[in-house]
């Protein structure tokens, strides 16, 4: 069966040529960087030179990048080490209603230690107003910590704006730029971020292996002792193939961005606008707002999100919804309900997610099959009714 996978903002196909770099480390090249002969300096030799590809990417030095295993642990580290070393200058963090798990469940549990954060809200469109961000400072505000763009639905946040704010106030700023590296430019200086989280298998890299920019001279509580890999930022023997693959990946990335992402752009426009003209009652969430070029969601009126996507993955065609089913529970994102979706308008939406190796076959194959599954499954509905 024809296989077309569009949910990159869930994981992305790993590139051949990151495999191709990866395999000497797995077999020849097995040293521990932190052993001082040939094995070990040889390892160590790959890890900077992968270091120095990921902080170009975002116009970094070499010594601000640390890696992590994912885009997980560099929130986790990011927001904990932050909270953990300011705690006596303050207890007060502003986040948005929009984040990751790994930023969202990360400052709930904050919140269980006495920390106090703002959830600022977003527009219809989600975006963040800087304003907002201006207004939720008050004394003993030690971080703000803002994604760059939403996994969902794709929107881009005022970063530069709010990183402005935040220097002017003098507080520490985070962005969880995950879905943002290696799909826009990104200018760490620019943006006055001074800590911004990214992963590799978010940018057809290796899964379990990612990296926290941390602006130096910043100061920041380990998650990890031992034995002070990492500049002593964290430790552990490092994960050397993951690396070596991820600095792979973002030498890639760097290089093929603008014109991968103009002709993926193009795709999701077609993409778009085929399905709205073919599909009656869908309308494209964040539109509004600037999106990434490679996300849409889609929301399908009188049609179950879960449906489709069985539907869908039934013709060959990998996607996914705005609903999580955890523990037979059907619940509703939290990124549709803070952009004014009630839970059944979100439990309709769908998220395509193209990457670089998108196809513009693979994006005609779903013109082509969608309208009739959403058909099919409005049939059922006892609330469709034919206009
Ligand atoms: C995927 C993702 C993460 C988590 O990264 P992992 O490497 O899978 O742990 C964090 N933030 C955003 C926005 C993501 O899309």
């Amino acid at each position: 069966m024809r296989r077309v996978y569009l949910d990159s903002n869930a994981t992305t196909p790993i590139r051949p040529e990151v495999v191709t770099a990866m395999m000497p480390v797995l077999t020849e090249h097995f040293g521990n960087p932190s052993s001082i002969h040939w094995f070990g300096q040889h390892a160590k030799s790959m890890i900077d030179d992968a270091r120095q590809h990921v902080a170009r990417l975002i116009n970094a030095e070499s010594s601000e990048i640390v890696f992590t295993s994912g885009g997980t642990e560099a929130d986790n580290f990011a927001i904990r080490g932050m909270a953990e070393s300011q705690k006596a200058k303050g207890r007060h963090i502003i986040t948005s209603k929009i984040e990751h798990h790994a930023v969202m469940h990360t400052c709930q549990d904050l919140e269980k230690q006495g920390y106090e954060v703002t959830w600022l809200p977003v527009s219809r469109d989600g975006a963040v107003d800087p304003d907002s961000v201006r207004r939720a400072l008050r004394p003993g505000t030690i971080l703000i910590t803002i994604m760059h763009a939403n996994n969902e639905i794709g929107t881009v946040q005022p970063i530069e704006e709010i990183g402005r704010i935040a220097e002017e106030a003098d507080v520490y700023f985070h962005s969880d730029g995950v879905q943002s590296t290696g799909k826009i430019p990104i200018d760490v200086r620019r943006l006055k971020v001074d800590l911004y989280s990214m992963s590799s298998h978010k940018i057809h890299g290796p899964k379990g292996i990612g990296a926290l920019f941390i602006k130096k001279g910043t100061i920041l509580k380990p998650l990890l002792t031992g034995g002070g890999h990492e500049r002593n930022r964290r430790s552990g023997t490092e994960n050397v193939a993951g690396i070596v693959g991820f600095g792979h990946a973002a030498k890639m990335a760097r290089e093929s961005m603008a014109t991968d992402m103009a002709r993926v752009g193009e795709l999701r426009d077609l993409l778009e606008a085929a399905l709205k003209s073919r599909i009656e009652f869908i309308h494209v969430n964040g539109e509004n707002a600037p999106r990434l070029p490679n996300t849409t969601n889609i929301m399908v009126d009188y049609a179950e999100g879960e449906g489709l996507v069985i539907s869908l993955d039934l013709k060959g065609v990998a996607v996914s919804t705005g609903s999580a089913c955890s523990s037979g529970s059907m619940e509703p994102s939290h990124v549709l309900t803070a952009i004014g979706k009630t839970p059944d308008e979100a439990h309709g939406s769908l998220r395509l997610s193209l990457s670089a190796l998108t196809t513009r076959e693979d994006v005609e194959y779903v013109i082509e099959v969608l309208p009739g599954i959403v058909e099919r499954l409005r049939d059922l509905s006892p609330y469709y009714k034919k206009v």
